[in-house]
């Protein structure tokens, strides 16, 4: 059975939302009874912002732990940002887990604090912005996964909302892009260990999470040469695996450019192909070092570390950026969370850079 957000199931009860967490609209986010709210999706509310739970009132340690401690809001008319966790790993080859990554890095992004440390933007007095619960997926059906995933972004791409994704493994992207590619292909600015373009796995499999960007751009959802990976390192399967990618026309700056180069020069270099078109961000976790990320299916050694990632995403701001990911957490490798910490604070820099552009294109 599929269920969407809002919608009943045959008890009665609003997916992912306790009936009791749901709360008349005037009380709104803030004091320890505003914990958590869920709009109803009859209720037009075009202006209405959201703000994390104040920490003055409610301590970090407590309450509910929505991503960024934000409410739940399941009407994406409703919303500017919609963060979206994703808990799928049905296309991972080797070791699983990230099934659980949202809720890891839910936990962990209850430790960020509401500004931005260099800019001083605060999303969510820029933007409309709330947790939008978990994409619906079904553990052993990967095709109808697929679907159900690619259906909860739609709707939030339909009313002009963008997503902000918590994976998830790296197949997650694939039905996120189907939604933000459907009428026009865009551009992606790809951190990774992995260029993600392999054709097929397992006698002939072409959906996993080595093979997502492959199928987008076979399916006219990426512009290929509007495609930047960054941090590409490790072993191969062949000696010609990156020959299909660069054929393609994708930019491949591999962990080796990348440190001749210097971080402001890959910064130009990206933003010199993704232009001034719309544009995805996904962030494979693994792009950093196992060192700051060890909590992922295919750690690779020596990669980026967190200042240098941390870097990247500050020289992104101003780009019509239309959506973005955080992909690859696996909790059963890192109880202690860090991979999710290091999640968490990307996916805050991508909500400052969404927020800012999100904010700018409405005026
Ligand atoms: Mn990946
Ligand atoms: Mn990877």
């Amino acid at each position: 059975m599929s269920i969407t957000p809002g919608q009943k199931t045959p008890t009665g009860v609003t997916q992912g939302i306790h009936p009791n967490e749901i709360i008349p609209l005037p009380q709104m986010t803030r004091g320890p009874n505003t914990l958590v709210m869920a709009v109803p999706r009859n209720r037009m509310m075009t202006t209405q912002r959201y703000e994390p739970i104040d920490s003055g009132v409610t301590p970090r340690f407590a309450g509910h732990s929505t991503f960024m401690r934000l409410p739940v809001v399941s009407d994406p008319r409703q919303l500017d940002i919609a963060i979206v966790g994703v808990p799928w790993d049905g296309g991972t080859t080797n070791r699983p887990g990230p099934r659980h990554g949202p809720r890891q890095v839910r936990e962990m992004s209850t430790l960020i604090r509401r500004v931005h440390s260099v800019t001083k933007i605060s999303p969510y007095e820029l933007c409309r912005i709330a947790d939008f619960g978990d994409a619906p997926v079904n553990p052993i059906d990967l095709d109808r996964s697929l679907e159900t995933i690619r259906a909860f972004f739609a709707q939030i791409v339909e009313a002009n909302a963008v997503p902000l994704a918590i994976g998830g493994d790296h197949l997650s992207s694939l039905p996120i892009l189907r939604a933000i590619g459907k009428k026009r292909p865009v551009g992606m600015i790809h951190f990774d260990a992995h260029s993600d373009t392999v054709d097929t796995y397992f006698g002939g499999l072409k959906y996993t999470h080595g093979t997502p960007f492959r199928r987008a751009i076979e399916e006219g959802l990426l512009d290929p040469k509007r495609v930047v990976q960054i941090g590409i390192r490790g072993s191969t399967y062949s000696a010609d695996e990156r020959d299909w990618p660069l054929q393609q026309g994708i930019r491949i700056i591999t962990i080796e450019e990348f440190e001749a180069l210097g971080i402001d020069a890959v910064n130009r270099e990206a933003r010199r192909i993704i232009g001034d078109g719309p544009t995805y961000v996904s962030f494979d976790i693994d792009a950093l070092d196992p060192a700051y990320a060890p909590g992922t299916g295919t750690p690779e050694f020596a990669g980026l570390t967190s200042r240098e990632a941390i870097r990247m995403l500050r020289g992104l701001r101003n780009l019509n950026l239309v959506g973005a990911d955080v992909v690859e957490v696996s909790p059963p490798f890192d109880p202690s969370g860090v991979t999710a910490l290091a999640a968490a604070n990307i996916a805050f820099e991508l909500l400052c850079l969404l927020a800012e552009v999100v904010a700018n294109r409405k005026t």
